[in-house]
């Protein structure tokens, strides 16, 4: 039974570590231009719904694939604060606080400064690469 958990362990690490190669490569080699969000992991962690899927994707492992792969391939990786990434409105800017603030439970939603639509993680995204041409 050890014999047999420890394969099964393995098993799931090398497939983890081959999915992980596979999305960086290709992320770098057909961007020129990659941002991720700096780690978070000691907060991230205290929300048990995202400690979850974070510790599974194995994020600081994909983070450090990308920055060197970056380099391989002659492309820029940044990493930008992800403070109020998720909250701010990529059309005005307006900043989600207080009552207003987004929950994990809001997929989507609408700016009340400005009225646009947000699906929530491409909102985030749009303000994370306009957070990485900013320090670029
Ligand atoms: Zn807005």
């Amino acid at each position: 039974q050890r014999v047999l958990v420890a394969n099964l362990q393995r098993n799931v690490a090398n497939r983890r570590n081959a999915f992980l190669h596979l999305v960086s490569t290709t992320l770098i080699k057909n961007h020129d231009l990659v941002v991720a969000e700096e780690l978070r992991s000691k907060n991230m962690l205290r929300n048990h719904a995202l400690a979850m899927s974070i510790a599974d994707v194995g994020w600081r492992t994909f983070l450090s694939m990308l920055a060197y792969k970056a380099g391989l391939y002659g492309r820029s990786f940044v990493t930008v604060n992800p403070r109020n990434t998720t909250q701010t409105c990529s059309a005005c800017g307006f900043v989600m606080t207080g009552d207003q603030k987004l929950t994990l439970a809001d997929r989507k939603w609408t700016c009340p400064h400005c009225g646009a639509f947000h699906i929530r993680d491409h909102n985030a995204a749009k303000n994370i690469l306009a957070k990485g041409l900013a320090v670029k």
